[in-house]
């Protein structure tokens, strides 16, 4: 008996092997020989049989795992469809937990044992109660420790004495049962009439999307978590997509206030022996909701219910290297398979799933008021123009004393500036060199607190040197424009007397640094908060009442495609995040351009206007979502190599003609070398029905790759750097 197996290495067909003894059954995941190596495969079909039968070598072992579902291979299949990406990559992302074949591993917990212990202290008896209370629960040492509020060594001596029983449990536990009938919070007649709507469509076990648009602070958080509610008590799961690690642990709190217990979390700052408990027990059904990041999408879930994709808008959901995927339409897809609902929650949804909604292929849900006391913040523009500000000063005197107006009563001002680091130009003032990074066409930018020279690009780094590399002057290298670390120098400068706290991502080691300064933060231990783009994402910061845009003009600059549709956005977001208790918030937007129709919309607040005049303009143009589009991207360490297959890659276009596509470039990408590989785009655009992927694998199926040479496919590209 033979079966063809899918591997996670890069072959282009399945593989035949000898089936054990007693067969497997479809979907099994397996453990199979290669070369001199065992890999991880899942058993795809039966095989094909067209090999010497003598040299096919024997599955090792089917692993103890929950097979592979049929609808898991279908969204596979389909999502590498849509993405042109071969079987092996896909099977690479539905299996990223380390050790998936390995037997359980195993750790000491501890149940209530047997008699009374020798001598009764209050400790000991805290306890005895837990245990009694969580009933035949069995808890980790720390566990124990926590819930009874005692030290370890208090529960040690219990177990000396056989009053706690301590004993080896596999590490692969089941997650705590999340309780779907406890109360929820009293919701407004607004959010209860839309928990209402999401919990039916939720009922209803079938497949659809709707787009839950609220403004921030509406409360769309506890309107889906009445959606994730219906579907635990339905016993299928229930899966949240985050754009952000940071904000998980709010997420978190409020899943244990509202369900007793604590979800499965999956991200890359979880742990391996975690990743692989969260992967075994989604797929036996021991976990019913999981939390995380895009790549969650791809767990072997038995019984998905829901989808919830919070800040659908968010870029962060677009796969950018390796898998060229979009988390958000990947939901719509896998839910599609398995009879899912998909919930979109945003305050600026993306101009897609507007148009979605429009059209009518999504349903809508809408929350127009803020919670409580909050009302909307008054948005207002700081005419740069007008400002005296001298050169190397970013805070115009407009803002400075609307941040002092804030100090002066005690409340909480943020300055926003969307650019890591301390200057993004470090310029020669002998020679007008600038540093840019060895490997690829970008400017190094100086990190001060990390005190070196990095590159945005490809992460190199390299320390500040104290002589120009190009003319050797010394002493004459000066950083130039600002980033969130000079602001923070500017503000301290400013404000002497407040207490500053500067957020950027690569500024704290770990996730959990960040959440421990963004809680100070959030409880008052800060006057001024100086950020990037990591605080415009869904934190609460109750006494925040001023935002200061530092460069609203930042993201109108670039040519891209949603230039606007992303500033219009992020603006927006920034803005929401003060005036969310209960004092009225303020948002000033520093701009050179302050008639500029996209600031003149944020600034109005019309985001209809807006949305509609954004995507008049890109139906005029037929680009998404009113046509087509997939980026090529070729690179190699050889400049001329990568140009000549472009070239003739752009002459033999005729698989696209014939669906009526039209191919642009070969042009050097906006960042022409990265890594030191040389890099050109070409950009196919296409009418809206037509069957983009086909033709373009088709195209591309034309050419060979020779020496170093890649080709990346990006269908619906997000960004075109
Ligand atoms: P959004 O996700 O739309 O930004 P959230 O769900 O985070 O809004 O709600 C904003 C704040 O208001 C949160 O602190 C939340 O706990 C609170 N809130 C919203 N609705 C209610 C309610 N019905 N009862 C109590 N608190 C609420
Ligand atoms: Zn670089």
């Amino acid at each position: 008996m033979l079966v063809g197996v899918l591997t996670a290495q890069p072959l282009d067909r399945l593989l035949d092997y000898k089936a054990p003894e007693g067969g497997c059954q479809r979907g099994a995941f397996v453990e199979v020989p290669l070369g001199p190596r065992k890999v991880l495969g899942v058993v795809w079909g039966p095989g094909k049989g067209d090999y010497d039968l003598a040299k096919i070598r024997s599955v090792i072992r089917v692993l103890d795992a929950a097979p592979m579902r049929e609808e898991m291979r279908e969204f596979l299949r389909r999502a590498a469809d849509y993405t042109l990406t071969p079987m092996p990559a896909m099977l690479r992302l539905a299996t990223r937990a380390p050790g998936l074949g390995d037997p359980p591993s195993m750790r000491k917990v501890y149940r209530r044992g047997t008699g009374l212990p020798d001598r009764a202290t209050a400790a000991r008896s805290r306890v005895l109660d837990a245990l009694e209370e969580y009933g035949g629960l069995a808890f980790t040492l720390k566990e124990l420790a926590e819930v009874a509020g005692v030290s370890t060594s208090v529960i040690k001596g219990l177990a000396v004495q056989g009053v706690v029983r301590e004993e080896d449990s596999p590490r692969d536990m089941p997650f705590a049962r999340l309780d779907p009938a406890l109360p929820g919070k009293a919701l407004t007649p607004d959010q209860a009439a839309g928990a209402a709507t999401l919990k039916q469509a939720v009922r209803a076990e079938t497949y659809g999307t709707t787009l839950l648009r609220g403004v921030t602070g509406s409360g769309k958080t506890e309107v889906y978590l009445e959606a994730v509610a219906e579907c635990l008590a339905m016993g299928r799961q229930a899966l949240v997509l985050l754009p952000e690690i940071a904000l998980t642990a709010e997420f978190l709190t409020r899943v244990q206030a509202r369900f007793g217990a604590q979800p499965a979390e999956w991200h890359s700052g979880v742990t391996m022996t975690e990743r692989r408990r969260t992967w075994r027990m989604i797929g036996q059904g021991g976990a019913q909701l999981v939390v995380g990041a895009r790549s969650a999408l791809f767990l072997p879930f038995q019984d998905l219910g829901l989808i919830v994709v919070d800040e659908e808008h968010d870029t962060s959901y677009k796969q950018e290297d390796g898998v060229l995927y979009n988390a958000r339409d990947m939901a719509v897809l896998r839910a599609s398979i398995c009879g899912a609902r998909v919930v979109l929650a945003s305050a600026t949804p993306s101009l897609e799933s507007w148009t979605n909604a429009q059209a009518g292929k999504y349903d809508k849900l809408e929350l127009t008021t803020r919670f409580g006391e909050a009302v909307m913040p008054d948005m207002r523009a700081i005419d740069m123009r007008t400002e005296a500000l001298p050169s190397d000063r970013w805070i115009s005197p407009s803002l400075q004393s609307a941040v002092q107006d804030r100090l002066a009563k005690g409340e909480q001002a943020l300055l926003f500036i969307n650019r890591r680091g301390y200057a993004p130009i470090t310029l020669c003032r002998a020679c007008g060199h600038q540093i840019g990074c060895d490997h690829c066409d970008a400017r190094m930018v100086e990190h001060r607190f990390l005190k070196r020279l990095v590159c945005h690009q490809c992460g190199e780094s390299k320390p500040i040197p104290d002589k120009c590399p190009s003319c050797d002057a010394e002493d004459r290298l000066a950083p130039v424009g600002p980033g969130v670390e000079r602001l923070g120098e500017e503000a301290a400068a400013c404000f002497p007397d407040a207490r500053i706290a500067t957020l950027s991502s690569d500024m704290y080691g770990s996730a959990r640094a960040l959440k421990a300064e963004i809680e100070a933060i959030a409880a008052g231990q800060a006057d001024i908060i100086i950020g990037t783009q990591l605080v415009a994402k869904g934190h609460n910061f109750p006494l925040l009442t001023l935002v200061g845009v530092i460069d609203a003009d930042l993201g109108l600059q670039g040519s891209d495609l949603r230039a606007a549709e992303r500033t219009f956005q992020l603006m927006r977001q920034v803005a929401g995040r003060t005036g969310r208790a209960d004092k009225p918030g303020t948002a000033l937007l520093q701009t050179y351009q302050p008639d500029h129709p996209v600031i003149r919309a944020i600034l109005a607040g019309d985001e209809t206007g807006f949305w509609t005049a954004e995507a008049a303009e890109r139906a005029q143009a037929g680009v998404p979502p009113f046509g087509r589009m997939a980026g090529i991207i070729l690179s190699s360490s050889d400049v001329a190599q990568v140009f000549d297959l472009g070239n003739d890659m752009a002459r033999r276009d005729a698989p696209l003609r014939r669906i009526g596509a039209q191919v642009f470039g070969p042009a050097p990408a906006p960042i022409a070398r990265i890594r030191g590989r040389h890099r050109v785009r070409l950009l196919v655009k296409a009418d809206k029905g037509a069957p983009l992927q086909q033709a373009v694998s088709e195209w591309i199926g034309q050419f060979r790759l020779k020496g170093d040479l890649r080709l990346a496919v990006d269908i619906d590209p997000q960004s075109f750097y």
